[in-house]
């Protein structure tokens, strides 16, 4: 089944009662019995909720994983994730990865007792020489935020399996539009789905996606444990915006290969960071794991010509906002913005105060062409 019929369907129709087309929301706290021991299926909603299992099923089918938990928040399901764990073990990642993701490894986790090596994974020599006795993950993110780095997905994978360390992806950059990771072996899968999956800039939320029954049963019953499930009313937002999935990342792709190339020819870009350019240097890993190159995308400004806030303050369609994959064009900094917790790690990452982040939304590409055209003038 194509993916975009997946994404229209599965799961959805579920109500019995008055056949709706569409999923309702059932804010309930806690279903009856019929009789000690039976029920329908559902007994309260942090352990399981119907709007919340149709949105389970229909991730699971998109990332083809056997099961889905969606929880709270993006962090929620890192977190949650992490809890497969224990202190004392060893998790090898990148040294770029989503900002909350490193805060919550370096400044929560790491005085717990949580190991970690934050290196470059593009080098996969670096990846095999951190695995010791005690890696139990390797925590892969591509591409890369923000500079749009790719990882060797089947390399990094059977370097976890080879050390029997669980892989996982966050998917949240390409959606599973355009990346699978569990086809090329991943154990789990996680997303923020306030980003493209739901679309809209109008709920937080996340996901755990399984590869098998023996993940998914350690994860569902973490997620209940823990208590960090969706709400009903989130999770029903999210299927919603899931139903437009493909359209919206072909849109958004479409417009952020415009931007880009519009940014490479011009004087006060001095370098342009997106997968969709020949000029990004990975293009056989770009054409083996990628099915699209999405539409996040960075850029060094020429500062000196065109100071920042008055770069940020001249454009009209680009809000200046932290966050990403919704249908509205948001631009930030990720030195003084998304990426600050990171402290003295962010001179090594490559990010400069100069870095521009892009997540190109699905308006008219000329009009945002045009718009930062004239803020891009100095
Ligand atoms: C936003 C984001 C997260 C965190 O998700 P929240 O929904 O904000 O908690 C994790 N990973 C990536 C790549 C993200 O962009």
């Amino acid at each position: 089944m194509d993916i975009r019929t997946k994404s229209v369907h599965t799961g959805v129709n579920i109500d019995k009662t008055f056949n709706s087309v569409i999923t309702p929301i059932y804010p309930t706290s806690t279903f009856f019995f019929d009789e000690i021991g039976k029920h329908k299926g559902y007994d309260y909603t942090r352990s399981g909720n119907p709007t919340r299992t149709a949105l389970e099923a229909n991730i699971a089918a998109l990332e083809g994983g056997v099961n889905c938990s969606a929880t709270a928040t993006g962090m929620a399901a890192i977190t949650t994730v992490l809890f497969f764990l224990k202190p004392g073990d060893h998790i090898i990642t990148g040294d770029d990865i989503y900002g909350g993701t490193y805060r919550l490894f370096n400044a929560v986790l790491k005085p717990m007792g949580y190991k970690f090596s934050f290196i470059n994974m593009r080098d996969l020599n670096k990846v095999k020489a951190e695995v010791t006795k005690d890696t139990k993950m390797i925590w892969i993110e591509t591409p890369s935020n923000p500079l749009l780095n790719i990882i060797d997905l089947q390399a990094a994978i059977d370097i976890a399996q080879k050390a029997k360390a669980l892989s996982v992806v966050d998917n949240t950059f390409l959606s599973p539009y355009f990346q699978r990771p569990l086809e090329f072996g991943a154990d789990i899968v996680v997303h923020s789905t306030t980003k493209y999956l739901n679309g809209h800039s109008d709920v937080v939320g996340g996901a755990i996606v399984y590869a098998n029954t023996e993940l998914q049963e350690r994860g569902r019953y973490l997620v209940n444990a823990l208590g960090v499930s969706q709400s009903p009313y989130d999770a029903w937002l999210v299927l919603r915006g899931i139903k437009t999935l493909g359209p919206r990342m072909e849109a958004h792709q479409a417009n952020a290969v415009k931007i880009a190339h519009f940014l490479e020819g011009h004087k006060n870009v001095k370098k342009v960071y997106y997968p969709g350019l020949k000029s990004h240097p990975q293009p056989d890993l770009i054409q083996k794991q990628m099915k699209g190159f999405g539409a996040m995308l960075a850029f060094e400004l020429n500062t000196v010509q065109v100071p920042l806030n008055q770069f940020f303050k001249k454009l009209k369609y680009f809000a200046l906002a932290e966050s990403l994959g919704g249908v509205e064009s948001l631009i930030e900094t990720p030195w003084f913005m998304s990426h600050a917790s990171m402290g003295p790690a962010l001179k090594a990452s490559g990010i400069t105060q100069e870095t521009v982040r892009v997540s190109v939304g699905i308006e008219g590409a000329d009009d945002l062409i045009a718009d930062l055209d004239q803020a891009l003038k100095g």
